[in-house]
């Protein structure tokens, strides 16, 4: 299996060219080439040093390097435009979904960082389909890269801001999806600001205590959805693994240790965990934390029963966390017609080939 060239960090590169024989300034050049103008095929770029060229055709031909640019499988746009979803074919022909909102002048890509995923929480697509691998860093940028040529290519400046809200969990994929970010903030290429970058975790404990330690400058997103242990492991089995508890403990720590917010997210869920007491549940649990609390309409998913909760309800739900002193915003659902929740894309297609 060649490596890829989209595995490494710019050192990292700069090591390969020179132990091959060529200058670091030709380090500069491809890592321009790959990040920075985020060519798909850098041969395609006129300018290359005959040196470099050479060695390029050289390694991609013999299958000691490959590149990561996955096909596309599926392309859709939501009907206000607002919403593209891609589903993008790695070599090994597993799936994955990016997705790009574009809000005027700043484009987000979400991007997934497992095939599949281990939580098995279970209003979620991905979790209902269980784990497949984990992805390498250069997965995670081509989403990233495809994203950028995507949005340039539409007439846009380019992307401003990252989620780490696609499928899989990025703290049970901690190393590669740390190298990832190392590439994509590289201010040489894609130079994505760590504050504009936002990494989702269901809470796996050890990663949070590991980025606080670390000093890893992005946000961090908590899905929290349940305020007791027992009704948070109905939703969300890893809890078992990493109790409430122990979630509140490690947040309470990344705040001390870092000084930094930490946004929850809340999947508001019919009659599970949209009552004023839920509600006030949070208010006392987060007592005291630095934190802005996401309110998310559920998206209705094949392998699961509940619905989403009434406006009626979000509001009430959101007036009281705000009461209590939370920053709070009800988020609004995009692209819901492109099946937009995590993992959606991808459920929706198989259900579609096994009707075929
Ligand atoms: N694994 C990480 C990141 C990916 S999921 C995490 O769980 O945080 C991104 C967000 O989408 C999470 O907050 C998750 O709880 C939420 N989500 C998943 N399925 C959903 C659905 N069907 N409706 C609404 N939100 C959902
Ligand atoms: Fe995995 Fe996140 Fe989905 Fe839970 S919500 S199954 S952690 S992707």
């Amino acid at each position: 299996m060649p490596r890829s060239l989209h595995d490494l960090t710019f050192d990292q590169l700069r090591e390969e060219i020179v132990a091959a024989g060529l200058r670091p300034a030709h380090a500069g050049t491809l890592w321009n080439t790959l990040h920075f103008k985020a060519m798909a095929d850098p041969l395609a770029r006129e300018d290359l040093l005959p040196p470099l060229r050479k060695w390029l055709t050289q390694v991609l031909s013999d299958g000691s390097w490959m590149l990561d640019v996955p096909p596309v499988s599926l392309d859709t746009a939501s009907s206000d435009g607002l919403t593209h979803k891609f589903l993008l074919r790695m070599a090994d022909a597993q799936e994955i979904e990016t997705v790009i909102m574009g809000y005027t002048g700043r484009h987000t890509a979400c991007v997934s960082t497992q095939a599949g995923c281990a939580m098995g929480c279970v209003f979620c697509a991905t979790g209902q389909m269980g784990f497949v691998r984990h992805l390498r860093p250069g997965e995670i940028v081509a989403q990233v890269l495809h994203a950028q040529r995507s949005v340039r290519a539409n007439g846009g400046k380019g992307l401003r801001n990252l989620v780490f809200m696609g499928m899989g969990e990025p703290l049970h994929n901690y190393d590669a999806v740390m190298t990832a970010l190392d590439i994509i903030c590289d201010t040489r290429g894609l130079n994505i600001g760590p504050s504009k970058i936002s990494v989702s975790t269901v809470g796996v404990v050890p990663g949070i205590l590991r980025m606080a330690a670390e000093k890893r400058p992005y946000n961090l997103a908590v899905s929290l959805h349940a305020a007791t242990e027992e009704e948070r492991a109905k939703l969300i089995p890893a809890n078992q693994r990493w109790p409430l508890s122990d979630l509140i403990a490690a947040c309470r720590s990344y705040n001390a240790q870092t000084g930094r917010r930490i946004f929850f997210a809340w999947t508001l869920i019919q009659g599970v965990n949209d009552t004023p007491e839920h509600a006030r549940l949070i208010a006392e649990l987060l007592q005291g934390l630095d934190a802005h609390i996401n309110l998310i309409p559920l998206n209705q998913t094949d392998g699961y029963d509940g619905s989403e909760s009434s406006d009626s309800a979000a509001d009430i739900f959101h007036r009281i966390l705000q009461d209590a002193g939370f920053p709070c915003t009800i988020r609004q659902r995009r692209g819901i017609d492109v099946a937009a929740g995590c993992g959606q894309l991808k459920a929706a297609k198989s259900v579609r080939r096994k009707a075929a």
